[in-house]
């Protein structure tokens, strides 16, 4: 079985020890490509240097909600710039957090300020919502990018709005958490095969049975199972969907 783990972030800081060593791991692993997506300019050198360094190590470049207070003037000359880069396939991640106190005037503007530089340089989103689904999908609709929406669980309409206009939705291991896995399997459901993708997020969002530990690309195999146990298909076909939606959506030619 070969796996797209389509986000993880292996420049956090949960990593600094032993990155290295966790990604040359992957190699003997299913999983044979890894999107690691980013979230503020603090790590945008770091980003970089894992895709120069990791043949099968894609990246995002952009600045997630949760950091825009600390976001430098400049950033999007930073992103511009680093977008440039062949293994640079996305732009993000980009989104509104409500969960968090960053002033929402200000996460809307950077927001479409990214959204704005994906349509020129016409390139994908990865998107980030957390409890801010109606905002966020109205601002989606506005600008018509293409790309996912990740470790997405608002409502299915709200979802069926971002098929509407072309995106794709991940899912991670929040499928295996009986607490509150009724929202994502219920837009797991919905979810046509085409548009698909899978992640972990990792280090965050372990599966549930290591609820506590920090998790690793590898660990998107739980979510094959998941999804393959929910929809009654196999493993198998689950990967290759995803496999073949990933490489679409970032357009890497394989
Ligand atoms: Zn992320």
């Amino acid at each position: 079985m070969e796996l797209f783990d389509s986000h993880v972030h292996y420049e956090d800081a949960q990593f600094k020890e032993d990155r290295d060593e966790r990604l040359e791991y992957l190699r003997n692993t299913d999983v044979k490509y890894i999107l690691n997506c980013c979230s503020d300019v603090e790590v945008f050198d770091t980003v970089m240097e894992i895709v120069d360094k990791y043949d099968f190590a894609y990246g995002s470049i952009g600045i997630h909600p949760h950091w825009t207070e600390e976001t430098p003037a400049d950033y999007l000359e930073k992103v511009r710039e680093l977008a440039k880069h062949p293994k640079i396939v996305a732009i993000g991640e980009m989104g509104l957090d409500y969960f968090w106190n960053e002033p929402k005037d200000l996460q809307k503007r950077i927001f479409k300020e990214q959204l704005e530089l994906a349509k020129e340089l016409d390139m994908p989103v990865i998107i980030h919502d957390r409890e801010a689904h109606e905002d966020v999908i109205e601002i989606l609709e506005e600008y018509r990018p293409k790309g996912v929406i990740h470790r997405y669980s608002g409502p299915v309409d709200i979802l069926q709005r971002a098929f509407d206009i072309g995106m794709y939705v991940s899912f991670n291991n929040d499928l295996t958490y009986p607490e509150w896995n009724a929202a994502p399997i219920a837009c797991l459901m919905v979810t046509p095969w085409d548009r698909l993708l899978i992640e972990t997020d990792c280090p965050y969002a372990a599966p549930y049975e290591r609820k506590d530990d920090r998790c690793e690309a590898d660990d998107v195999k739980t979510v094959v199972q998941m999804i393959a146990e929910l929809r009654g298909v196999s493993e198998e076909f689950v990967a290759q969907k995803s496999m073949e939606n990933a490489l679409r959506v970032y357009e890497i030619n394989k």
